[in-house]
């Protein structure tokens, strides 16, 4: 073998065990971003639930709103989640407070229903 195919081999070898290092440095870093997304995601969910309750039978929330929003670069849409709205209460019109599914009904609370 000459020394310009062997230069080419050591040459492709290193390429290739950068590339490597690379991808694996990437997949650390990426597992990291996901475990810190999901602990401030634990978070958030924690000060959801203590933040909005079912003013009638106190269920927390469990899940924020999502929603889709303009991206800022001004092609479609981007999924979005509200972390300052539940997702799974709703607020009633008359009383604004917030109800679970079942103690609200065409957005009057059944409090409310009862005393208006
Ligand atoms: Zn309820
Ligand atoms: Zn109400």
């Amino acid at each position: 073998m000459d020394w310009k195919t062997k230069a080419n081999e050591i040459n492709d070898g290193w390429d290739a065990a950068r590339e490597k290092r690379e991808k694996g440095e990437r997949e650390e870093s990426e597992r990291k971003e996901n475990e810190k997304r999901e602990k401030e995601n634990k978070k958030k969910l924690r000060t959801l639930a203590r933040k909005f309750k079912c003013n009638i039978c106190r269920t927390p929330s469990k899940k924020p709103r999502d929603y889709k929003s303009h991206d800022a670069w001004g092609g479609g849409y981007e999924n979005s989640t509200d972390w300052n709205t539940p997702g799974d209460l709703e607020k009633c019109r008359s009383c604004l407070k917030w109800m679970c599914k079942k103690h609200i009904h065409k957005r009057i609370c059944k409090t409310c229903a009862e005393k208006l």
